[in-house]
């Protein structure tokens, strides 16, 4: 049973990380990015409110993602863990995640900070651009999403490094030696 919340910028390789960790500890990997997506996919009622922020780069409302993640979270997949990818992006996500997991009990063993260094960022996010298409992966929109990080979600190290739950581990490694970090930082 392991409960951890993945921080970091886009293209640190925190989506493939989860998927892969959450797959060999039988928990769902919970990705706000992937649900939203997927709505917009859709074109669902959530999936039409979200898709003009995430074509622009910019945090869709809070409330959207925060009933999104309440929702998921009492499944019953979940009650035996999870790993959250991609939320919370901000302070107040953080301290509404908080409320809802203290009423739920399901309190939050660690929190990982994936990181990784601007430029290898944002290469990776150019090859993904061409790999799967994805309309948020455009130069311009890789920049204003990685301010959107920097101005928005980076005080949520701060938060959680004030609960002794924060690890940090360097995502510029190959995918093994991460996978393999990552591991660490959370099984000890
Ligand atoms: P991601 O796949 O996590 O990089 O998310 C892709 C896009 O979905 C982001 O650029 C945002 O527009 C939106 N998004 C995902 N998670 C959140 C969140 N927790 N709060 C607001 N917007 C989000």
């Amino acid at each position: 049973m392991v409960r951890v919340i993945f921080l970091g910028p886009p293209g640190s390789g925190k989506g493939t990380q989860a998927g892969k960790l959450a797959q060999s500890w039988n928990i769902p990997h919970i990705s706000t990015g992937e649900i939203l997506r997927s709505a917009v996919k859709n074109q669902t009622d959530l999936g039409q409110k979200a898709q003009s922020y995430m074509d622009r780069g910019e945090l869709v409302p809070d409330q959207l993602v925060i009933d999104l993640v309440a929702e998921r979270l009492t499944q019953s997949d979940a009650q035996q863990g999870w790993l959250l990818d991609g939320f919370p992006r901000n302070i107040p996500q953080a301290e509404k995640l908080d409320q809802m997991l203290d009423q739920l009990r399901q309190p939050c063993d660690r929190v990982i900070l994936l990181d990784a260094v601007d430029e290898v960022v944002i290469n990776r996010l150019l090859g993904r651009a061409v790999k799967e298409n994805r309309q948020d992966d455009q130069e311009e929109t890789i920049r204003r999403r990685l301010e959107v990080y920097r101005e928005q979600t980076t005080p949520l190290i701060e938060f959680y490094n004030a609960s002794h739950k924060l690890r940090k581990v360097d995502g510029d490694q190959a995918l093994e030696a991460v996978t393999a970090a990552l591991q660490q930082a959370i099984e000890t």
